[in-house]
């Protein structure tokens, strides 16, 4: 079998620090957003890239950002990367991967998100960070006060396009969009491709590499599953029989709305357990 040449981080054009990190990580193998994405974002050119959070996506534009920065510094208020995400769990989840891959490297990035006091991200943008990370409306809270400028950015990144719209904050990428220099890289990351999501991209992007890659199966081999049709109002019925004929240690019910959350905890048929209840507190 002839073995592809993008099957190995060294053939990606990686630099030999960030190979010898992604080794100790036990990373052995690029997955295909990673082959296909990080030779391309390293020559600079914008992609349009398809690939749900599983894929690998985070490092197949992390890793080019690192290196392609690596070479110089940032003043302060005037970072050279920017990663926008559409919710704080996923920028602190992109954060901590930028600090695990470039821990051989001098860069610093500041994590712009709600609930954090203004006054700390502040301190961090007054020592020069080299990438930012953050949601929106956050990024443009900082803006509007003057902490931080966008005219130094060479590589945007927008992670999760589709729940960026979905979330209602493209008009918030848009104004962000208007104050990073024209000329610059762009990738943009979506789960889905859609003709919407297409057409807001190229609002980003100029002459980008679209690339899709098929989602991993989310499921385990150690998961059994089984699809009951039925009827709304025997919903409960067919659910507490199942429960019945289950020898569980523990058990997780997912629902789709708070009020069926906090009244299925309360049915009779959970009494003899401790039931513990968790929502977002939206619906
Ligand atoms: P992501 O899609 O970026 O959220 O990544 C999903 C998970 O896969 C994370 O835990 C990564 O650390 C891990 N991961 C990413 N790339 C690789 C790789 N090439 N080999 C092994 N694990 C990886």
């Amino acid at each position: 079998m002839i073995a592809n040449k993008t099957d190995t981080f060294s053939n990606l054009g990686l630099s030999s620090e960030l190979i010898s990190t992604l080794e100790d990580l036990g990373y052995t193998k690029p997955t295909p957003i990673q082959s296909a994405s990080i030779p391309l974002a390293l020559t600079g050119r914008d992609i349009l890239g398809c690939a749900q959070t599983g894929t690998g996506k985070t490092a197949s534009y992390a890793l080019p950002i690192i290196d392609i920065l690596s070479s110089g510094k940032s003043k302060a208020r005037m970072p050279r990367g920017l990663v926008i995400t559409p919710t704080r769990e996923l920028a602190e989840q992109v954060s901590e991967n930028f600090n695990i891959f470039a821990k051989n490297f001098s860069l610093s990035y500041g994590l712009l998100i709600g609930g954090i006091p203004f006054n700390e991200q502040n301190k961090i943008l007054n020592k020069g960070v080299d990438i930012i990370i953050s949601t929106p409306g956050r990024l443009l809270d900082h803006v509007d006060r003057g902490n931080v400028l966008l005219n130094s950015i060479k590589i945007l990144v927008i992670d999760e396009a589709d729940r960026m719209l979905d979330m209602g904050f493209i008009p918030d990428v848009e104004s962000i969009n208007l104050m990073i220099p024209k000329i610059r890289q762009t990738l943009f990351f979506s789960a889905t491709m859609s003709n919407e999501i297409r057409k807001i991209g190229g609002k980003f992007v100029i002459n980008p590499k679209i690339i899709e890659v098929t989602p991993p199966s989310s499921t385990s081999k150690f998961i059994d599953q089984k699809l009951i049709f039925s009827k709304k109002s025997d919903k409960l019925k067919n659910l507490f029989s199942i429960i019945k004929n289950l020898n569980f240690e523990s058990l997780v019910i997912f629902c789709n709305k708070k009020s069926d959350v906090k009244r299925l905890s309360l049915k009779k048929i959970f009494n003899q357990h401790k039931v513990v209840i968790l929502h977002g507190d939206m619906l």
